[in-house]
């Protein structure tokens, strides 16, 4: 197709994340993608600073990756769920068992992140119900957090700095305590927690659940909160009867620096939501994981069933890919990869931090961020980093990367280079 015909085309009859239809953000035309290097139209090659929203962790066409879905795709490339089973969501499901917090045992497969989210919360409520607490029908979750664009996710999203501030009206009130705010480096203090243990004490039979996003709060504002948050979050939960959920679709399968940001903590949640790179990003999956006792309990109440199930759930090429990202990054040393990051980003910190126009730098894990005084001009700033040969995608005041796990030390060095001259030259 030719190439302005395309894009014309697009700009008229197609969406994009966040985009208007009659004054468009502009897009770029990538043909392919290898490793960490996107290909555009033009020949321009693009160093990826993004793995595509924190999904494509072994990098583009990744050849493994690509056998596995070839070969599931020889056998079926889908069947319903219900009422059969196949191989890769059983291998699946066993893996995921095994690497994930222990007693988060039972697997629920779904869609995409948005939705393991809602699957987590009807769970929550569902649990209830069975316990003949129906009263317990709120959500508690901190602010500054994002759990994806379906309705039910939204309704915990940040309220004020979320990008859902529109629907407010429509959505259902839950309850909101503080952002934690000491960082994942700083001393602990209690007082970091007491707010939302006020509204756990004044207000536990209403709800169901906390859910948050653990260690990093991501497209709500890319903050790192301290682990002990989490410990005393979980003796709260426990002391006061209340369900936790831990959203680890953006912190999952490495990171952070360890496998799950759950394990910073030491902690398992009662609910875990899964997706983004759970597939490699090579397509839309997610899965929640809960105990035994929340299946149990909702399998034994009123209803007798979880009252769930997607078209596509257990689709067998998503099981299949993510089983084969999840063996191949087992098969690496990607701890020490992932420190290694961490180690280049932290060790440039000073440098950003000396530049007129930055707030704050931060990095944990293979997550580097620089947050600017302004808001970034998206448009303006992704021109500079595509001239420059990099592919990063800012948003509010917010200059991130987060790369694939198979980017060398060169070209993580281009991307810091790129951020370091597009605020050095004012080019935000
Ligand atoms: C991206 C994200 C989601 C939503 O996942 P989708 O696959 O986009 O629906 C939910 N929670 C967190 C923490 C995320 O980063």
């Amino acid at each position: 197709m030719d190439i302005n015909e395309m894009l014309e085309f697009d700009r008229k009859h197609i969406w994009h994340p966040y985009t208007s239809m009659t004054n468009p953000l502009p897009v770029y035309p990538v043909k392919e993608a290898r490793g960490c290097k996107l290909v555009l139209y033009d020949g321009r090659e693009l160093i990826d600073g993004m793995a595509s929203w924190w999904a494509v962790i072994h990098g583009y066409n990744n050849p493994i990756l690509n056998e596995a879905i070839v070969d599931q795709l020889n056998k079926m490339a889908h069947v319903m769920f219900g009422g059969i089973t196949h191989e890769p969501a059983v291998l699946l499901a066993k893996k995921l068992i095994e690497i994930t917090p222990s007693g988060l045992d039972k697997v629920f497969f779904c869609c995409s992140g948005s939705v393991s989210v809602e699957v987590a919360i009807k769970m929550a409520f569902q649990y209830w119900i069975s316990k003949g607490k129906k009263e317990k029908s709120k959500l508690l979750t901190v602010l500054k957090g994002y759990h994806g664009d379906t309705f039910g996710a939204m309704a915990v999203c940040d309220p004020i700095n979320g990008m859902h501030e529109v629907f407010t009206h429509v959505l259902p009130k839950h309850f909101f305590a503080p952002e934690p705010k000491i960082s994942f480096y700083d001393e602990w203090n209690k007082e970091d927690i007491s707010k939302l243990k006020h509204i756990l004490e004044e207000h536990n039979n209403e709800i169901a659940a906390v859910i948050l996003e653990p260690i990093c709060q991501g497209a709500g504002g890319m903050r790192f909160y301290h682990p002990q948050y989490l410990k005393e979050l979980r003796s709260l939960c426990d002391e006061y009867n209340i369900l936790l959920i831990f959203d680890e679709i953006a912190t999952g399968f490495g990171r952070t620096g360890e496998l799950f940001a759950s394990f910073h903590a030491g902690i398992t949640p009662d609910i875990m939501c899964v997706g983004k790179a759970l597939t490699g990003g090579y397509m839309s999956f997610g899965a929640t994981l809960c105990t035994e006792e929340v299946a149990i309990t909702i399998s034994e109440g009123p209803t007798g069933v979880f009252m769930h199930g997607p078209t596509f759930m257990g689709n067998p090429l998503a099981c299949a890919v993510s089983l084969k990202s999840i063996e191949l990054l087992l098969s690496m040393d990607w701890k020490k990869k992932i420190k290694r990051m961490e180690s280049i980003f932290l060790s440039e910190r000073d440098m950003f931090l000396k530049l007129k126009g930055v707030k704050d730098v931060r990095a944990l894990g293979s997550i580097f961020v620089v947050e600017t005084e302004r808001s970034v001009n998206v448009p303006k700033a992704q021109r500079f980093f595509v001239k420059k040969g990099v592919w990063i995608r800012p948003f509010l005041n917010l200059i991130y990367i987060m790369p694939p796990y198979v980017i060398d030390d060169v070209e993580i060095k281009r991307l810091l280079d790129a951020i370091f001259e597009v605020l050095k030259k004012d080019e935000y």
